[in-house]
Order: structure tokens, then sequence, then C-alpha cells
């Protein structure tokens, strides 16, 4: 076989063959096919794109290209959620103890965050200590024992998807359906649960800004979840406006302790119960998604859930402390306001901008290596639909870097934020679809 005829033949609109997605991808990862032919092909599916069939067979391509967690030493049905990224996006910091209280097991692997986005393993290391670097028997033991165990995904797992996602993320080649749903579906079927259930995240501040491309994605997903033996859901969910009020690392964990507390924002909590449902009727553990929204918030109610976030922190290392006593997390040194200078209603609240803004506070890596401002980020005060007066505070700003910072990243949010003098005519709904 010769990878200029794979090229060739996906460029003049053909369908490849198993044997050639196998072809193309063993010899990527070993170097044998170099960078300039694999993104001359990525760019050829990127214009006449994949079917059905040949979506299914990259993914298991670049699933055989590492590791599995075998996760068969776990009793009962695992369940796991991934979301494709939003701004204050905290709700895996919920659903983790608030599903574990309520029965399932959950073994979540989990990434850093890149770009405007946040990454649950950054929000985690808001507790001092933790560690997220188990070992595939610690993982399994701890599951086995509470529930519920996070950690890192490792190197070993789908390597094919890493070098593929960075060549994509340099080529212009990143937003083809086949190919993100090939991404994210063998880090998911790698990962070894049983169910999965996908928050396909749809507006300013996703990946995904059209609402039609992200139900294509999301059929995509679940179409290859179930083709591979695995019970799949997808939500899609509104990210026009950033989720919640916080947004930023320890910022995001106090609101997510807050909605387990039940205190929380209710798009939050309507997401996490939307969520959870579904994880809760999958693990068979509920018959239908009504009673699980009830199991879930009793949980929430008889404290359990909040509980459970505290053992998980323990079991793993991390001090539970600042769970009970929010003033223990650390603090940012700097904050500033930024004002209305009108009076009227939020008539948009950016997400994008949004986490661009907190990005530059310190928040979110540049590269893949840059370190991180745990404190960093921004508390909403007005969010789309709110009458706001000339002078009234619409969010505080917060780093621990450079005072510098917060000049321009309040720039950012103000372009974020725009006021009018009627109100909306419709309240954003936090979800938009449901596919399965
Ligand atoms: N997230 C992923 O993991 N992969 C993609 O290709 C896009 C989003």
């Amino acid at each position: 076989m010769r990878m200029i005829d794979i090229i060739e033949k996906k460029r003049d609109g053909l369908r490849l063959t198993g044997e050639e997605i196998q072809f193309f991808i063993n010899g990527y990862i070993k170097g044998v096919i170099p960078d300039y032919q694999a993104s001359a092909l990525l760019m050829a599916i990127y214009f006449q794109k994949m079917d059905a069939r040949e979506t299914f067979d990259i993914t298991q391509a670049v699933i055989q290209s590492g590791q599995r967690l075998d996760l068969s030493a776990v009793t009962g049905i695992k369940v796991d959620k991934h979301s494709t990224g939003g701004v204050g996006d905290k709700t895996t910091i919920v659903l983790l103890p608030l599903v574990a209280a309520a029965g399932a097991k959950i073994a979540k692997l989990t990434g850093k965050g890149m770009g405007h986005t946040g990454g649950t393993m950054d929000k985690f290391m808001a507790f001092k200590g933790i560690n997220l670097a188990l070992s595939s028997e610690q993982f399994v033991n701890q599951i086995n024992k509470i529930g519920v165990a996070l950690q890192g995904q490792t190197k070993e797992m789908v390597p094919a998807d890493k070098q593929l996602y960075a060549l994509r993320d340099v080529t212009g080649t990143i937003p083809n359906t086949s190919l993100i749903a090939c991404s994210i579906m063998s880090k998911k079927i790698a990962s070894g649960a049983d169910a999965i259930v996908l928050d396909v995240k749809v507006g300013r501040g996703a990946f995904m800004t059209d609402i039609e491309k992200a139900r294509t994605l999301a059929h995509q997903m679940v179409k290859l979840g179930k083709d591979m033996g695995r019970d799949t859901i997808a939500v899609l969910s509104q990210m026009d406006e950033p989720l919640g009020h916080a947004v930023g690392n320890i910022l995001e964990v106090q609101e997510a302790i807050q909605v387990l507390k039940g205190q929380g924002p209710s798009d939050v909590l309507e997401l996490c119960l939307t969520l959870g449902s579904h994880m809760l009727v999958m693990a068979k553990i509920c018959q239908n998604r009504d009673d699980a929204k009830n199991r879930l918030l009793e949980q929430i109610a008889n404290g359990k859930a909040i509980e459970k976030l505290k053992e998980l922190v323990t079991m793993q290392g991390g001090d539970p402390a600042p769970i009970d006593d929010d003033r223990l997390f650390k603090r940012a040194a700097n904050q500033i306001e930024l004002l209305s200078e009108k009076d009227g209603y939020v008539a948009t609240l950016d997400a994008r901008l949004t986490g661009q803004a907190s990005m530059m506070l310190g928040a979110g890596r540049i590269t893949k290596e840059s370190p991180i401002d745990l404190t960093a980020g921004i508390l909403i005060h007005a969010k789309v639909g709110d009458w706001v007066a000339k002078g009234s505070s619409l969010a505080t700003l917060y780093t621990s870097d450079d005072m510098l910072l917060l000049d321009s990243a309040r720039q950012r949010l103000q372009e974020a934020y725009v006021i009018k003098s009627k109100a909306p005519r419709q309240a954003l709904s936090i979800i938009l679809d449901q596919i399965q």
C-alpha cells in the first residue's frame, strides 16, 4: 500500500477501506508516514468527509494505537461523562460526587484545559496535595470502595489521537465532525466505561457555534459509542453565555461546592440534573429520569453529595478542609470591578470573550506546558436578562499575577457585555436537545 494512493483516493471523494485507514494510522504513529502526507490526507478528509463506516474504522485504529483501561475488576455498570468544553463548565466537579452518592460507579479520566475553556484536572488542583496519577490498581480499588475515582489521561492511551490532534491544530483541520467524533470517542472507549453521557456545548463560547453542526457531531458520537458496544447519549447545552457565575479554576470549584450544598446557580443545577439523571438511568440505579432527578436532589438535601466530594478528595490525598470553610481556598492577590457604563438589561454576555478575559488573567494556558494561576478568573454578577444600574458592578476580575493584566482583561470582558434598554425577548434555555 502507498500513502500517495490513499491521499488521492480521498481527494477524489472515494471511500477508504478499513485496511487503508489502519495503514495510515499505524504508519503515522511509527513515524513512517511524514507530517506533510498526513496533513494532506486530513485536508482531503476535511473537504470530502468520511462516512459512518470510515469514521468507525479510524476510531478503532486510533483506539488500537495504545492501551485501554481495564475496568473489569470494578463491579457494576461504569458510567462516564464528557463535555466538549465550555466557559465556566464545572459540571464534572458536581457530577462525580453527586452521581456516586446516588449509587453509580464513575471512572473518570480527565485532561488539562486548553484555549479559553477550562480542564477538570486543573480545577481539582484547587485541593492541596491531590494525586491525579493513581496506579490502575489504586484507581480500580477506589471505585469499588467509594464509587468514584479521577485521574489524568495517561500517555499510553490513544497516542494516535494526541499526534493527530496536534497536527490538526496547526493545519486547519480540527472542524471536521468525523475527526472530532473520532478524537473524543476514542478516548472515551479506551477509558473503559460501559455507558457514556456526552455534553455537547453549542454557542459563542463553544467549539460548535452552530446547532446543526453540533447535532451532526452528537449523532456521530452516539452512533460510534453504540457501534462499539457502549450505551451512549448526548445532551446539547447552551454555551452562548458562561455556565453559572464563576469562571476560573478555584472560583469554579467554590461554585460547584455551592451546588452540592444546594446553594448553586439554577443553570448549573439544571444541567447537572439532566446529565446526572441520564447517568443514573444508564447505570440502572433508577428506572426513569424523573426518579433519577429526585434521587440526585435527595443526595444534595441529605448532605451525602458534599460528603462524597470530601471522601473523593481525601482518598486521593487532597485536603478537604476548604469544602467546609471556603476561606481556606487560596485567594487571588488582586481584584478589580467591571462597572456598567449605563442603565439597562444585559442582552449578551459573550462566553468566548469572557473565557478569553479569564485566560488573560492567568486562568488558562497558552501552550500545553504553561503554568496557570488557580486563583485567577471572573465572578459574574450580571447575566443575560438581568437589569443593571449605571456604575453597578457587572463582574469582579481576579488575578495573583501582574496587576497590569487586570486592565486588559477588563477591557476584553467589557466587549463581552452588550447592554440594551429593552429586556431580551427570551431567556436563554440551558438544554437545547437530547440525542440517543
Ligand atoms: N476535543 C477533543 O478531544 N478532540 C477534538 O478533536 C475536539 C475536541
